[in-house]
């Protein structure tokens, strides 16, 4: 469909009545402090594409990556705009008329792949484990990299040697009464950089009665995609994903990254399919997705039992912004973490806040992340908790690097670890199994 014909273009522009409320809760305006990048900005950027008084250009397209795609912005518009999705449609147009080819090899060969993408990771891996990263940071080749990656590839450390595919099978059953089948939308990035959650995530599922499938030919959510201006990509994506998952009859669609349940809930599929003939499956398939966390409070009641030998110890929770914004889920795993014996929740001042990793957001503007990062590394630590306890991949990644950068020793977790956790130790197991 033509950029002007997007029902987010055509519909949502004329709603701005330019009170600049997205503007003072934009994480990226504060740190910036520049018109330009501010969500009313990115507004008024989309009108002039869409007027055409400003070219499709690669600095057009460089001022709109300025944001980490939080969405803060539009749940806080009075309008009800959908600001990052304006900007998201703006960016693929943009990108459709300043095509590169690395780019392409990226977002539409390696990450659409998931062998691809897994020997990438492995390749980082190896480097990782012979030392060639270190000695390539020390010899200064990684500078060659494009972009902020010589900066950025620090976050990319402790790769595991074994993805979660390689180590739980493709069909768990369910332990005692089976009472649902879900399918398992295991991201890449838990499948490649935390396998121990989708193996807590299975522990818990299938000890509460559900048989769990992990469909074989499932991609990539297509969410790093549609940040990085590949829209067709995602949209693809999202097709074949209804086709991994058409084929097993399921009672629900569950998964532990943010990112993903909400790329694939319901708002994201009609963005990306709503105008297509996959439209009504879209729909279908959204409604049966649930983010791990609301699956285990309201389907599946999770009790934990109470005579776990769990040590006593202090967590405190990060919102991802796929999770609090996108899908207004902020209870579920904070009720979570209070049902499992011995966790003591502390809350952060502003957990809601944007770490700012945001996926790629990390590697392509490291020193504006590092910034946003400072803040949330500052009320973590005033928060004086043990462990930090977060719902996304993502975050995780960005979060473990704010603990090396100021030399702390709090170990990330998603809650379902601690969960997983919990159930193993009222068995007597060692307490480090689920970790
Ligand atoms: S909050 Fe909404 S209506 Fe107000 S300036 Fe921002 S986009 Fe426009
Ligand atoms: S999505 Fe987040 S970073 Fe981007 S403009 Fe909105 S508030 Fe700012």
């Amino acid at each position: 469909m033509e950029f002007k014909e997007l029902p987010p273009v055509k519909e949502q522009l004329m709603k701005c009545v330019r009170c600049g409320k997205c503007r003072s809760v934009c994480p990226v305006f504060a740190e910036i402090g520049n018109e330009t990048v501010a969500p009313r900005g990115h507004v008024f950027m989309v009108q002039m594409l869409r007027d055409g008084t400003v070219a499709p250009e690669q600095k057009v397209y460089d001022h709109l990556t300025n944001c980490l795609m939080c969405e803060t912005c539009s749940i806080n518009c009075p309008s009800g705009i959908d600001i990052h999705e304006l900007n998201a449609a703006a960016r693929s147009y943009i990108y459709e008329h300043n095509p590169s080819l690395a780019k392409d090899l990226i977002f539409d060969t390696m990450w659409t792949n998931p062998a691809y993408l897994k020997n990438a990771v492995r390749m980082a891996w190896g480097a990782q484990a012979s030392g060639a990263q270190s000695l390539g940071r020390k010899l200064g080749l990684t500078k060659l990299l494009p972009g902020d990656l010589p900066k950025a590839e620090k976050i990319l450390t402790g790769i595991p040697f074994r993805s979660a595919r390689k180590q739980v099978p493709a069909v768990s059953p369910a332990r005692g009464e089976k009472k649902y089948t879900v399918g398992y939308f295991l991201g890449c990035a838990t499948d490649l950089l935390n396998p121990e959650v989708a193996k807590a995530t299975i522990d818990v599922l299938t000890r509460n009665g559900c048989e769990v499938i992990i469909p074989a030919d499932m991609k990539c959510c297509g969410l790093p995609h549609i940040a990085n201006g590949k829209m067709k990509t995602a949209q693809q994506l999202a097709i074949e994903n209804l086709k991994a998952f058409r084929q097993y009859d399921l009672d629900y669609i569950v998964t532990d990254c943010a990112s993903c349940s909400s790329a694939l809930a319901a708002k994201n599929m009609a963005l990306l399919l709503g105008e297509t003939e996959h439209r009504d499956e879209a729909r279908a398939f959204a409604a049966k997705v649930m983010d791990l966390t609301y699956f285990l409070i309201h389907i599946l009641d999770v009790r934990p039992p109470a005579n776990a030998q769990a040590p006593k110890v202090r967590v405190t929770y990060h919102d991802p912004c796929h999770l609090a914004n996108a899908q207004g889920i902020t209870d579920e795993p904070r009720e979570l973490l209070r049902r499992i014996p011995g966790v003591e929740l502390v809350e952060m001042t502003d957990a809601n806040r944007c770490c700012g990793g945001s996926g790629t957001f990390s590697i392509t503007h490291y020193d504006l992340s590092m910034q946003i990062l400072d803040k949330k590394m500052d009320n973590i630590e005033a928060a004086d908790a043990d462990l930090i306890a977060t719902c996304c991949p993502s975050c995780m990644m960005q979060l473990r690097h704010g603990v090396s950068r100021r030399g702390l020793q709090n170990d990330l977790v998603h809650p379902v670890q601690l969960l997983s956790q919990a159930y193993q130790m009222s068995k007597g197991s060692e307490m480090k199994a689920a970790l």
